[in-house]
């Protein structure tokens, strides 16, 4: 019988490395915990329609990446692609805009897009985001960008730079969209850009093809198109950076895959990953809850990647988690001295001291074997001639010295040599 592999733009995380992506995920947050951001989270699927008008129909997201399909009881269903719209959904839903304002989430999980699987880029892959909604403040869109920047920084990153722009609002984009599109128009490109000039001619400024970004240079830029107060607004995100000590450069051609952003957007970018360069990204969509049938509520968010921040770790050789393992490892010879081992650990566990049994019964030296495996510092082995005297032996698997000791007192002991 032939055997299965994770499908396809998937892969398994298996430990020890499993680790380093926990840690990741954890110092993403940390710096959004001690901001005053809540925990949110919502269905890994949402109504395919909920995407189709928050991230928009134009996008490759939408029209080219979803997993969406048909439930038994009828209903069009999509998994997730990004997590912006599924927690504007839930903000309506449960009227948390009636509440005290801005609300702050953040959310942590598993997004899927069809994509063409390469290095950083994945079918099924994980982010942590932040989303800052109900408040239409500048401020807040500098507070995110900070907090972002804050966790790469934490997590020992140095080569992250942020990339900033300003895509305009509901009533200053459409003037520049038209500017843009009938420069467009003007230039050499393929039946299927073509259509795209009519259809979401922002994209066009983020095609990758050398021959179509030669085109671009004199393109018009959305920061000559803003109005008055979508350039009040960034400069105000750019002086609370500047005060937080944030550098950033100006990306006057940055715009993104998804159709809901207004006014901030940036992308976290790092320079050793390839062509997938973007660790994360977000930016203000003040539009968005009204696109989804809810009520006036801008807001401002950021995703960041977790497999695209591993690799950037890897890329700067910055070392995350240490090896997980546990302190202490059991190998207990015979049944008896089994049974009471079992004891010690579970008592060293309570304790907090990770502490494991050779299980399977399979001998002394497997056992041991298994102990130096396990990462442990210290050994605890027992035999029926110790249990008679009262003592286990505590083996030091560095120094591979041994001593006795009594029963009674070796998780105390433990726990004092483990504080030395
Ligand atoms: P986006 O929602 O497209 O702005 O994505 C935010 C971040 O998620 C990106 O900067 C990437 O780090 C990560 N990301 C997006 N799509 C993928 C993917 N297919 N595989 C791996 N990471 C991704």
């Amino acid at each position: 019988m032939s055997t299965f592999s994770a499908p396809k733009g998937t892969f398994d995380l298996l430990p020890p490395d499993s680790e380093a992506v926990l840690a990741v995920r954890a110092a993403m947050a940390a710096p959004l915990r001690t901001a005053g951001y809540g925990y949110i989270e919502t269905p890994v699927f949402e109504d395919t329609a909920l995407f189709e008008r928050g991230v928009g129909e134009s996008t490759d997201v939408v029209s080219k990446e979803m997993y969406s399909f048909v439930t038994r009881g009828d209903d069009h269903v999509t998994l997730r692609p990004e997590g912006t719209a599924g927690v504007v959904r839930a903000a309506i839903q449960h009227r948390l805009y009636a509440g005290t304002l801005p609300v702050k989430l953040w959310y942590s999980g598993s997004f899927f897009r069809y994509e063409r699987p390469q290095a950083g880029r994945y079918r099924h892959f994980s982010q942590v985001g932040a989303e800052a909604l109900g408040v239409d403040d500048p401020a807040l869109d500098a507070e995110l960008i900070a907090l972002a920047m804050r966790a790469y920084a934490d997590l020992g990153l140095t080569r992250v730079r942020l990339l900033l722009n300003s895509l305009g609002c509901r009533e200053c984009r459409p003037v520049y969209r038209a500017a843009l599109q009938e420069f467009l128009r003007g230039l050499d490109l393929d039946e299927d850009t073509r259509r795209r000039v009519e259809i979401n001619p922002l994209r066009v400024l983020d095609d990758k093809r050398p021959q179509v970004q030669a085109q671009l240079t004199d393109a018009p830029v959305v920061g000559d198109s803003l109005d008055e107060a979508c350039r009040a607004h960034y400069d105000a995100v750019r002086a609370t950076l500047s005060d937080l000590g944030v550098q950033w450069e100006e990306a006057p051609r940055l715009v993104r895959g998804l159709d809901y952003y207004t006014r901030t957007t940036f992308e976290f970018q790092h320079d050793g990953l390839g062509a997938q360069s973007a660790v994360g990204g977000g930016g203000r969509y003040d539009g968005l809850s009204e696109d989804v049938g809810g009520p006036p509520m801008p807001g401002v968010g950021w995703a960041l990647g977790v497999d695209r921040t591993l690799l950037a770790l890897k890329a700067e050789g910055v070392e995350v988690a240490g090896v997980a393992g546990v302190q202490v490892f059991a190998v207990p010879l015979g049944a008896e001295a089994k049974q009471r081992l079992i004891s010690v650990v579970d008592a060293l566990r309570r304790r907090g001291i990770a502490a494991d049994v050779a299980y399977g019964d399979r001998g002394l030296k497997g056992a041991m074997k298994a102990a130096d495996r396990s990462g442990a510092r210290w050994a605890l082995v027992a035999g029926d001639r110790d249990l008679a005297d009262g003592v286990v032996q505590l083996k030091d698997l560095t120094s591979a010295e041994q001593e006795p000791v009594p029963l009674s007192e070796v998780v105390d002991q433990l726990e004092k040599r483990l504080q030395q």
